[in-house]
């Protein structure tokens, strides 16, 4: 048993640029420990290098430079047992549209040289509820059936690790439900490590013991949900000055951005300074206030400053 299921070091992926492409460097350097046991969120913009890095856990793109140990295993020394670890739920919905659910369950056990006897397809189909659908033809199922179906695949070889790439985008919320209570069952029923990418911050909220935010290949924050949220006790002033300001207000601890309005928007935590010592840095700073309203900041703002600032 490991303390970590994940401990990624110094990973770097390039892609090699097209004829009239340049190489993308899509991870430059990650480091990155997930705790075994845990809900952990990979979060992060289009484009950020979340599924490379999903998909370099899982052997499916090879890496350019660092290293990867999967539940203990280095990929690069223990190929088969670090494979072996890990489920994947891939972005794409990428089945074969001539197998039953069944079969297509089948022939991924048999990938994984899972024994008969060890097989457990209609398990699995009763919990992804497709019993029903056992004998459809893949082409025949639903988008939201195809889903569970490929949730179903990356359970097969009973994996200590579960990863899901967006399980829930563009997924009705009957489904996303669904698949919410499933992998909540995993996890406290089998211990089952989750990581998941998502860029719907309410659903890292609610469902993510720890979040990691990745933004153009290089990690921006990384601590646990409560502590993330903790950075949401950011308030923010926003004041209409009465004149275009000579100087902005200067005071540590709070943020200072001029909108395209002319209004003034000051961020500061409220916990650690209060809304009298920002009007007064204003009023220091000789601006006459108009008007002043207050925004609460959401898990959207500290997401947006941190891949804004790097
Ligand atoms: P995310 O999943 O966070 O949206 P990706 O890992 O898919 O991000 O992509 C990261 C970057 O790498 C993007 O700029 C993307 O265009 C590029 N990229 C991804 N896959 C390839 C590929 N096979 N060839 C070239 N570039 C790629
Ligand atoms: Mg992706």
């Amino acid at each position: 048993m490991t303390q970590n299921a994940i401990e990624i070091a110094g990973l770097q992926k390039t892609y090699r640029g097209g004829r009239n492409e340049p190489e993308k460097h899509a991870l430059k350097g990650v480091d990155l420990s997930i705790p075994a046991g845990s809900i952990f969120g990979l979060l992060g913009p289009n484009g950020a290098g979340k599924s490379t890095m999903i998909n370099i856990m899982a052997g499916l793109v090879t890496k350019t430079a660092g290293s990867v140990r999967i539940w203990g295993f280095d990929q690069d020394e223990n190929p088969r047992q670090s494979r072996a670890a890990i489920g994947v739920m891939p972005q794409e919905l990428n089945l074969d549209p001539f197998f039953t659910p069944r079969a297509a369950l089948e022939v991924q056990a048999g990938l994984y040289g899972v024994p008969k006897s060890q097989r457990q397809s209609d398990e699995i189909l009763a919990m992804v509820g497709l019993s029903d659908k056992a004998e459809a033809y893949a082409r025949t199922l639903s988008g939201g059936m195809r889903r569970r179906l490929l949730l179903g695949k990356a359970l097969v070889h009973h994996p200590q690790i579960l990863v899901l790439d967006e399980p829930t985008a563009g997924v009705d919320i009957e489904l996303r439900q669904m698949l919410w209570a499933n992998i909540r069952k995993l996890n406290a029923e089998r211990g089952m490590t989750i990581i998941l990418t998502t860029h719907y911050l309410e659903e890292a909220e609610e469902m993510c013991d720890e979040i990691a935010i990745i933004n153009h290949g290089e990690m921006v924050a990384r601590d646990s949900t409560a502590n993330l949220l903790g950075q949401i006790d950011s308030k923010c002033m926003v004041i209409d000055p009465v004149e275009t300001p000579v100087r902005l207000p200067e005071l540590a601890g709070v943020d200072v951005a001029q909108r395209d309005s002319g209004a003034l928007a000051l961020t500061y935590q409220a916990g650690a300074t209060s809304a009298e010592d920002v009007l007064r840095a204003v009023r220091d700073a000789g601006i006459a206030i108009a008007d002043v309203k207050t925004e609460q900041a959401d898990l959207e703002d500290v997401f947006l400053k941190l891949t804004k600032s790097s």
